[in-house]
């Protein structure tokens, strides 16, 4: 799927041709709705996920001012249930979006350590971490409140937002955050 974001303000200039690869790594508790973000991210369409083995990995084009990404968007497809996420899962991201689900505290609990082990362990410098509470339609259900989210990230230096991959919310913002990381980082660069 090809979509054009708005141009960040002051955004650099650059080649209307000009690809970025971009690797993006979910993480995060089994449930909390990875697969379903990976599908809406890809393919902008929601569908109960059928259980997956290993690591599923799907793309999307998108432009960005004048940069065209595509955009390796990697689901960890179960591998969290057994804790053997492997560090090769990480190489070379350029984007890490841990996620939980704001209805079950725990996996708020479990997101804090990924985080940390991310920062400590597999994210190389140049990876950027998103923190990003899911379901944000079950509102009814909220267990962890969109403030304990913002505050986790401050205190970690990530960004943070609340997705629905049932809905779409925020979901495009999010890909354009996680766009604009990468730009911005080529811009720096050069
Ligand atoms: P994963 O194990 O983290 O990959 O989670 P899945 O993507 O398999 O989702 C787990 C369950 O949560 C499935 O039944 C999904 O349909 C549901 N789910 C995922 N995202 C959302 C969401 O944003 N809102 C709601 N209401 N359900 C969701």
């Amino acid at each position: 799927m090809e979509e054009s974001l708005p141009r960040a303000s002051g955004e650099a200039r650059r080649r209307p041709d000009r690809t970025l690869r971009v690797k993006m790594v979910l993480l995060g508790s089994s449930g909390v709705g990875k697969s379903s973000l990976a599908l809406r991210f890809s393919k902008d369409r929601f569908q109960n996920p059928s259980p997956t083995v290993g690591c599923a990995y799907l793309t999307r084009v998108m432009h960005l001012g004048g940069a065209t990404l595509r955009l390796e968007i990697w689901d960890t497809a179960g591998q969290e249930k057994y804790h053997s996420v492997t560090p090769l899962y990480y190489r070379g991201a350029h984007a890490a979006l841990v996620v939980y689900d704001i209805c079950k505290k725990e996996t708020f609990v479990r997101a804090q350590l990924w985080i940390r082990e991310l920062q400590r362990q597999y994210v190389p410098g140049s990876t950027v971490l998103f923190l990003v509470g899911n379901k944000g339609d079950l509102d009814q259900d909220r267990q962890v409140s969109a403030q304990e989210g913002q505050n986790l990230a401050e205190d970690k230096g990530v960004s943070f937002t609340e997705t629905s991959a049932l809905s779409g919310h925020q979901v495009n913002e999010l890909l354009g955050a996680v766009g604009r990381s990468e730009t911005n980082k080529q811009t720096n660069k050069q």
